[in-house]
């Protein structure tokens, strides 16, 4: 039972994802993939993640090579404050990469990036009340780095 609830909530997380990358379009997102904002010390910022979002991740994340898993805790030792999932300045886990990631953009509109953030919220929080799974809202780098 606890397996096909989070098979829904992935499908659902996948859905919510499609729909924020098509609001995205809309907004200014001029972005070079330098990959400074994932080192979030350095660049003077905190990202957040739902725990909706952390299920469909591991989940995917989980199903990727043991060598690319082996790298990814190489290269960074826990509870830095940089994401695990940088390496070599680019972003290795893009396809499964969490709202906050998707909707920052440094040179982009801060107050549409607020606002499309705070409706991408209410959906992953009305998608743990439909399916009954418990909501948190954490810090990305303490999340990633716990596990
Ligand atoms: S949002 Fe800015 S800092 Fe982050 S990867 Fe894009 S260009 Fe680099
Ligand atoms: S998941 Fe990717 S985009 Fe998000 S903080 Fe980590 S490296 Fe950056």
């Amino acid at each position: 039972m606890k397996d096909k609830t989070n098979i829904i909530i992935c499908e659902q997380v996948k859905q919510i994802y499609d729909w924020l990358d098509s609001q995205i379009k809309l907004i200014d997102a001029d972005c070079s993939a330098c990959g400074k904002c994932c080192n979030f010390e350095s660049f003077g910022h905190r990202l957040f993640v739902t725990s909706p979002e952390l299920l469909y991740f591991r989940t995917n994340i989980n199903q990727l090579a043991p060598s690319f898993m082996l790298g990814v805790q190489k290269v960074h030792k826990p509870l830095q404050n940089i994401c695990p999932y940088l390496i070599d300045g680019k972003c290795t886990a893009r396809e499964f990469r969490f709202s906050g990631c998707r909707i920052f953009f440094c040179k982009g509109d801060i107050e549409k990036q607020n606002a499309l953030y705070e409706e991408t919220i209410k959906k992953f929080k009305a998608l743990c009340d439909d399916q009954n799974f418990p909501y948190q809202y954490m810090e990305l780098s303490a999340a990633l780095n716990q596990h």
